[in-house]
């Protein structure tokens, strides 16, 4: 993984984990609420209804891994705002909205598994995070919100 700041590489990771939280956990988890990066841990805070079993923890955490070990290309777009919406649909937004003024959106895809709207820099494929680990899982009933922590070794 020499040549890529650990900060991309968990960046990029929240992409691999948000596919794998939403294969897992189904489309009710497909909203994002926020993220959080710092060096090798990042945190993934998506709306959700229950708290996940240890079985689907598990779950995430092996199908992220997987997507990893498949190396796959994550594409780039920079696209009108109308074609990507045409083209992506609402699943490439986050919970809280892109403000109408911005026109042109980057969207970042790993296909099949994760179609999001972001600024931020990525590896160019998925085998460059690296191995993906799950610290812990918390779901806080009161904001309906589960927080996926992990790290990338
Ligand atoms: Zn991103």
């Amino acid at each position: 993984m020499q040549g890529i700041p650990i900060e991309v590489r968990t960046h990029t990771a929240l992409h691999v984990v948000k596919g794998a939280v939403v294969k897992v956990l189904g489309e009710e988890a497909k909203w994002t609420a926020s993220t959080y990066v710092k060096e090798n841990r990042g945190v993934l805070i998506v709306k959700f209804s229950r708290k996940p079993t240890a079985e689907e923890v598990a779950g995430i955490e092996r199908l992220a891994n997987e997507k990893v070990e498949e190396d796959v290309p994550i594409e780039v777009y920079e696209l009108p705002r109308e074609e990507a919406e045409k083209r992506f649909g609402e699943d490439m937004y986050d919970l809280f909205p892109i403000p109408p003024d911005v026109r042109t959106l980057r969207v970042v895809v790993i296909e099949g598994w994760n179609v999001n709207a972001c600024k931020e820099e990525h590896a160019g494929t998925t085998g460059e995070v690296g191995e993906i680990r799950i610290r812990k899982v918390r779901f806080r009933p009161n904001k309906e919100l589960l927080e996926v922590s992990f790290e990338v070794l």
